[in-house]
């Protein structure tokens, strides 16, 4: 979501004349998009702010805009920050040009976020959002030839831990023509992956002349020429409909890839959690999601140490990642997050040295499956869609082998690396895989 919300308001600034530099000593304007899902994140915000009084100091000038979710959670207390000219939400971003304007001609702070971040927007709010989205979105600062679409905002699940709901506001499931007409016009500009984008993408309901569907959806984008992969993130696992899954095993476009996180094993954190399912349920999803859709790969999220957390629920998380056989999973510390029901209702009464000896321990569980499971790919050629060259500065560049190391994806999401001319960035390749690790398949061009 970050991501692609940094790329529209880039894509906006754009097109007023604002270049991109690398540089923050070269920039006339910062703006840093912010997350709040974990406290370290926001530590990092502040880290960097404290920075940028330095540069402020010799550049008195210089404008910074924070923006994003943290932007949303704190608003004139960010504002009053030494560094800070620009405080604007996610639902405001679309303001984010104007109040650079505003923020140089009159020499002024500038605030912008909703007051009442759950009530429903108004459906002209929206509409705003929406050209906002379609004008601005290209692959210019994604990857090459691939794309992201929101095809919903918000959240209204509650999670006890989150504080999305309360930062990115209600569920809104964006209209199916306006996401349709978005992914054709990006398909004619030529992207060749299309993501689509929802904070619990699965529950895609939009009320038209019927009720559609992410499924509807997936059908609708297939049908598109030019787009050769569809993905979908992140799901939830309540009310999780049998139709994605048949439009996965279905539609040869969209990918047989699912990131459907957990969370937990134990069922008595999943309650605490306010999670609405329990690791029986979960457990016969995903094992109905692999009968419909063969070859499925599964990627999870898990939080460690939630309040509460004993060894015996640890374990339950153990079993769990070893009985769906996840092909990677991200794995959290707990912390709590202010506003949220579980930093007020709840003790954070795990110690940090068991939370690390968790994670640490998760990490193991699921590095060891992956390395066994992706053994089977040793021998296989496999269709990769090109990323470019890898972030190893060593290895990026032609010194060694006649070409760089590129960096590509498979359709089930697997990280492929391999030698290749530069220019095959974007494209679809095919590799033959002589070595597998438990986060890298390495190949050869085939
Ligand atoms: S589903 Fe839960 S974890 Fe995901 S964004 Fe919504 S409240 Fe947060």
């Amino acid at each position: 979501m970050n991501k692609l919300d940094s790329a529209l308001v880039s894509s906006a600034l754009a097109q007023q004349g604002y270049e991109l530099t690398d540089k923050a000593t070269d920039a006339d304007v910062i703006i840093i998009n912010t997350c709040s899902v974990r406290e370290h994140a926001e530590d990092r915000v502040f880290s960097n702010l404290g920075h940028i009084k330095h540069l402020k100091k010799d550049r008195p000038q210089l404008l910074v805009a924070v923006i994003g979710c943290m932007a949303q959670r704190l608003g004139e207390e960010l504002l009053s920050h030494d560094s800070v000219d620009i405080v604007a939400g996610p639902t405001q971003i679309d303001e984010i040009p104007a109040l650079i304007t505003r923020a140089l001609a009159e020499h002024q702070k500038q605030l912008s976020v909703t007051d009442e971040i759950r009530r429903q927007p108004p459906d002209e709010r929206e509409s705003e959002l929406d050209d906002f989205e379609v004008a601005y979105d290209s692959d210019k600062h994604h990857l090459k030839s691939q794309a992201f679409i929101r095809v919903m905002r918000g959240c209204n699940n509650f999670c006890s831990y989150c504080i999305v709901p309360y930062v990115r506001g209600p569920e809104v499931s964006r209209p199916p023509a306006v996401i349709f007409e978005q992914a054709r016009r990006l398909a004619e500009q030529g992207i060749r992956q299309i993501t689509l984008l929802g904070q619990t993408v699965n529950s895609y309901r939009y009320k038209g002349a019927r009720i559609y569907t992410l499924a509807d959806l997936l059908e609708q984008i297939s049908e598109i020429e030019g787009l050769h992969w569809i993905r979908f993130i992140t799901s939830h696992p309540g009310k999780f409909e049998e139709s994605i899954l048949n439009a996965m095993a279905t539609l040869p476009k969209v990918c047989p890839y699912l990131h459907i996180p957990a969370q937990s094993g134990s069922n008595k954190i999943l309650k605490a959690m306010n999670r609405g399912y329990t690791a029986e349920q979960y457990i016969e999803l995903m094992d109905k999601a692999r009968a419909i859709v063969p070859d499925l790969a599964i990627a999870g999220d898990f939080i460690v140490g939630f309040p509460g957390e004993t060894d015996e629920d640890f374990q339950a998380t153990e079993h769990m990642i070893r009985r769906v056989r996840y092909k990677n999973c991200f794995i959290f510390k707990y912390s709590p997050r202010p506003g949220t029901r579980a930093e007020q209702k709840l003790a954070d009464d795990v110690p940090a040295e068991v939370k690390q000896q968790r994670n640490v321990r998760l990490l193991e569980v699921v590095n060891q499956i992956a390395e066994a499971n992706n053994r089977v790919f040793e021998g296989r050629t496999l269709e990769v869609l090109v990323e470019g060259p890898s972030k190893k500065a060593h290895l990026n560049k032609a010194e060694h082998l006649n070409e760089p190391q590129l960096i590509g994806r498979t359709a089930h999401d697997y990280i492929v690396v391999f030698n290749g001319p530069e220019s095959l960035t974007g494209q679809f390749v095919n590799v033959r895989i002589v070595k597998t690790s438990a986060l890298t398949l390495f190949g050869e061009l085939a």
